[in-house]
C-alpha cells in the first residue's frame, strides 16, 4: 500500500518541481503567421506577450495525448531539455485540403500557441505530422523572456464584463472552459447570458462531461458586437460582429469559423482559459470545431421543432475542439478533398484505416466475439445518404424533404445487430470506404442527441485528465 502511494505521488511532485524550476505562474502567448498553399507552409513570428496566470496542468508539462496535426515544443535553451509540449490543429491545415489550396492559391492565417511563461531563454519549435504520423519540425525561434523589447507587455484588451459561471477551484487543477458570444449586440446581452447557461447545462448533461462536471470551471465574457448576427459571405450579408465569425468558411454554408485570431485572443486573455466555445447569435444551422483552437455554435433555430439540433452541434463541436475527435460521418458535403488519405492513419483517436485487430488503437475496447470489420446495413444507409446529400440544405423545405430519409437512417442505426458494441464499422472521416469508426452510432456520427461511444468518451476523459491530474 505504502509503495503504491509512493509511486503515485512522486511523478506529480517531480512535475511541479519542474514547473517551478523553469516557469513562473503566468502564460506566454506566442503569435505567428501561417502562410502557404497545398504542400507548402511557412511560419513566421509575430508577437510574444504575457497573459494572466497559467491555467494548464503544472504537473503534466509534456503532452500526454499525442492528438493534433501540429505540436509545439519548448526547450530550455541552456540545457536543450524539453520542458513543455502540446498538440493542436489549425484552420490552415483544414484549408490546405480545399479547392482553393489545391489550385495553388496562397493564404495566411494568424495563429497563437500559449505556453507557461519561462524564467529563462527558450527555444520554441513547431512540428507538423508527416505521412507516418511523426512530427517534423517546420519552425523554430528563440525567445528571451527577460528581453523586454521582445515581450509586448502593452494593454490591448477591450475590457468586457467577465463572469465565472461555474467555479470549482483553482485553474491549474481544472479545465477552464471559456464561453464567448459573437453577434450579440447590446440589446442581445440577456439572450447571451441565457444561451451561455443553456449550453453549459447541455454540456454537463452529456456523458462523459456530466460525470466530470466538478473538473471544470466555466468562464463567460460578455462580448458586445455593434450589430446582431454574423457574416454570411455567400449571401453577401455582412455584420459588424466583434469576433469576426462567419458562415461559409472554406465555401461550406454551415461551417462557422473566424479568421480574426488576434482579436479573439486579446479578448479571451482576460480570463484563464484552456478551451474556447463561441456562441453565435444567428439562425442558420452551423458550427465548427478545431482541436485546441475553439468551437462555434449557432443559437437560434432556423425552423420550429429543430431547436434540439443546436444542442447536438454544441457538444459535437466540442468533441472536435476539446476531445480531439474526428468526424465519423461521411457523404454529407464538406469542403475537403481527401482529408484522410489512403494508407495514412489518422491521429484522431476515433478514426482508423487499420483493419488488423492486433494493431487497432481501440483494441482494448473490443470483445473477441465481435467480428472485425463489424457488419452493419451500410449499403442501405449509403443509398439514403446519397439522396440526403442531394438536398439543398438552405432550401425552405429542407427539413420536410430530409425527414423520411432521416427516419429510415435512424431505423438502420437503432436496430443495428452490433448496436452498443465497440467494433470496426466502415464509413467515417467523410469517406464511405477505407476509414472506420468504433461504433455504429456516436455523437460524432449521426445528427442526433446520441451520446459519445466508449472510445470517444475515453478520449474526452483523457483530455480532462491532462488538465486536472
Ligand atoms: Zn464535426
Amino acid at each position: 500500500m505504502k509503495r503504491l502511494l509512493f509511486l503515485l505521488i512522486i511523478p506529480a511532485i517531480a512535475g511541479a518541481q519542474l514547473f517551478n524550476k523553469f516557469f513562473i505562474d503566468k502564460t506566454m502567448r506566442v503569435d505567428y503567421y501561417h502562410t502557404g498553399t497545398k504542400g507548402v507552409e511557412i511560419l513566421s513570428l509575430d508577437k510574444v506577450s504575457p497573459e494572466g496566470i497559467y491555467s494548464g496542468s503544472k504537473t503534466q508539462l509534456l503532452d500526454p495525448l499525442n492528438f493534433g496535426e501540429y505540436m509545439v515544443r519548448v526547450y530550455d535553451a541552456a540545457s536543450a531539455q524539453m520542458i513543455y509540449s502540446r498538440g493542436y490543429s489549425t484552420m490552415f491545415n483544414e484549408w490546405q485540403s480545399t479547392d482553393e489550396a489545391l489550385a495553388g492559391i496562397y493564404k495566411t492565417f494568424h495563429e497563437t500557441v500559449r505556453i507557461p511563461f519561462p524564467k529563462k531563454k527558450i527555444q520554441l519549435t513547431i512540428s507538423r505530422r508527416d505521412k507516418n504520423m511523426l512530427f517534423r519540425e517546420i519552425f523554430s525561434t528563440v525567445i528571451d523572456p527577460n528581453n523586454s523589447a521582445q515581450i509586448h507587455s502593452g494593454q490591448r484588451t477591450p475590457n468586457y464584463k467577465t463572469v465565472k459561471l461555474i467555479d470549482n477551484g483553482p485553474s491549474e487543477k481544472k479545465v477552464d472552459l471559456l464561453i464567448l458570444g459573437d453577434g450579440y449586440a447590446k440589446a442581445d446581452m440577456q439572450k447571451f447570458r441565457n444561451d451561455a447557461k443553456h449550453f453549459s447545462d447541455v454540456l454537463f448533461g452529456t456523458s462523459p462531461f456530466k460525470e466530470r462536471k466538478n473538473d471544470f470551471n466555466v468562464w463567460v465574457i460578455e462580448v458586445e458586437s455593434k450589430e446582431s448576427g454574423i457574416d454570411k459571405p455567400g449571401k453577401n450579408e455582412w455584420k459588424e460582429n466583434a469576433l469576426g465569425t462567419q458562415y461559409d468558411s472554406f465555401g461550406s454554408a454551415r461551417y462557422v469559423l473566424t479568421e480574426e485570431n488576434r482579436i479573439l485572443r486579446d479578448i479571451a486573455g482576460q480570463v484563464p482559459y484552456d478551451a474556447i466555445s463561441i456562441l453565435v447569435n444567428d439562425n442558420r444551422y452551423g458550427g465548427g470545431g478545431i482541436y485546441n483552437l475553439y468551437t462555434t455554435c449557432y443559437t437560434q433555430a432556423d425552423t420550429k421543432g429543430q431547436e434540439w439540433q443546436m444542442d447536438y452541434v454544441f457538444v459535437h463541436e466540442l468533441g472536435h475542439s476539446f476531445g480531439g475527435l474526428g468526424d465519423e460521418y461521411y457523404s454529407s458535403s464538406v469542403a475537403y478533398n481527401d482529408f484522410y488519405q489512403p494508407g495514412v492513419e489518422p491521429w484522431e483517436p476515433n478514426l482508423t484505416t487499420v483493419t488488423d485487430t492486433a494493431a487497432l488503437k481501440w483494441k482494448s475496447f473490443i470483445n473477441p466475439a465481435t467480428p472485425i470489420p463489424t457488419p452493419w446495413r451500410k449499403n442501405e444507409y449509403d443509398s439514403l445518404e446519397t439522396l440526403r446529400g442531394k438536398l439543398d440544405r438552405l432550401a425552405p423545405d429542407y427539413y420536410e424533404k430530409r425527414e423520411p430519409l432521416y427516419k429510415a437512417e435512424e431505423e438502420i442505426i437503432k436496430n443495428a445487430q452490433y448496436k452498443n458494441t465497440v467494433g470496426l464499422f466502415e464509413g467515417a472521416g467523410y469517406v464511405s470506404k477505407g476509414v472506420y469508426r468504433p461504433a455504429v452510432d456516436c455523437r460524432m456520427f449521426s445528427l442526433s442527441l446520441v451520446g459519445f461511444d466508449p472510445v470517444c468518451a475515453d478520449a474526452i476523459n483523457r483530455v480532462i485528465d491532462s488538465y486536472v491530474k
